[in-house]
């Protein structure tokens, strides 16, 4: 890719969405990139994106995991092809990428998917190689993985990002904590590039349950559960508190009422044989404020 490419960039956060001032258009325009604010998922906008993607035909796409996917799944279920339009990469950052997401964006736009990982307030943390590689960008920030009581782990253990900016103009960020559970890849990777590796993001702090016992874990062992089911069309897990967790379900026709007792005893097998485990069907599950999906959230403070 190169600048002046043209890109599609499908975004949901309210600072690039009140930025579209004339400066802001100009750079666009000279730049060719094009927003779509990705706040409302709803069928007529899934509609208007994908018109406007057809009729833009850019080079790249650059959005959220959750949005491209939702997208692309909405052409596929219009029968329209996304694969003739030579997009050669989708750009993804912000939420976790999950395969079965990355396999969706990369099969129906016919494209490749390069995961980036950053942050408000430090930038761009890594970005994907061509081979696969979370290259840290080592040239202008010093990133560390520290244990609850800020000491670097040792290498191979997952530890919190923290990263010290060495580019800030205003005010130097020293050790910020990001939220984010990370493990280092000491490997050279295929590619070539020197840059240092991260090995697998785990996703924020939040992104993890606790069990009534205080076992923490990665909100994944409860979105297996629900991924295995037959006829589920989306979903959200909430943790209410300790003994107390809500699904909220778009079923299809498929979906059948036994589903509803698996998943209330595989989230007890999990969570604890006494949690209340609510299933609610539901007809839309909204974005968080900022545009962005989340599969789960938890309001039970992790103990760190
Ligand atoms: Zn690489």
């Amino acid at each position: 890719m190169d600048i002046g490419d043209p890109e599609m960039v499908i975004w949901g956060s309210p600072i690039e969405l009140g930025a579209q001032d004339r400066l802001r258009q100009m750079r666009d325009a000279m730049l060719r990139s094009r927003l779509l604010p990705a706040f409302e998922m709803s069928e007529a906008n899934l509609d208007g994106f994908v018109r406007a993607i057809r009729e833009a035909r850019p080079r790249m796409l650059f959005g959220y995991p959750s949005a491209l996917t939702h997208i692309a799944r909405h052409a596929e279920k219009r029968g329209i092809n996304m694969t003739d339009l030579g997009i050669r990469v989708a750009f993804v950052t912000s939420e976790r990428l999950y395969d079965e997401q990355r396999e969706t964006i990369g099969r129906l736009f016919g494209c490749r998917v390069a995961n980036g990982y950053g942050g408000r307030d430090a930038g761009f943390i890594a970005h994907e190689c061509p081979e696969g590689g979370m290259h840290l960008m080592a040239e202008d920030i010093i990133v560390e993985l520290v244990d609850g009581q800020g000491q670097v782990v040792p290498d191979g253990e997952p530890g919190e990002i923290v990263v010290t900016h060495l580019g800030t103009r205003d005010f130097p960020f020293v050790r910020y904590r990001t939220g984010d559970v990370a493990l280092m890849d000491k490997r050279a990777c295929a590619c070539g590039r020197g840059l240092p590796l991260l090995k697998e993001i785990q996703g924020r702090t939040t992104d993890f349950v606790v069990a009534a016992d205080g076992t923490v874990m990665h909100g994944l062992s409860l979105i297996y559960i629900l991924r295995d089911l037959p006829g589920i069309q989306s979903f959200k897990v909430i943790q209410e508190a300790l003994d107390h967790t809500r699904v909220l379900l778009i079923a299809e026709p498929a979906f059948s009422r036994d589903s509803i007792d698996a998943i209330v005893s595989g989230f007890r097998r999990r969570l604890g044989a006494h949690v209340r485990v609510e299933v609610d069907l539901v007809d839309a599950i909204p974005p968080e404020r900022s545009g962005k999906f989340r599969y789960i959230v938890s309001h039970v403070v992790a103990p760190r």
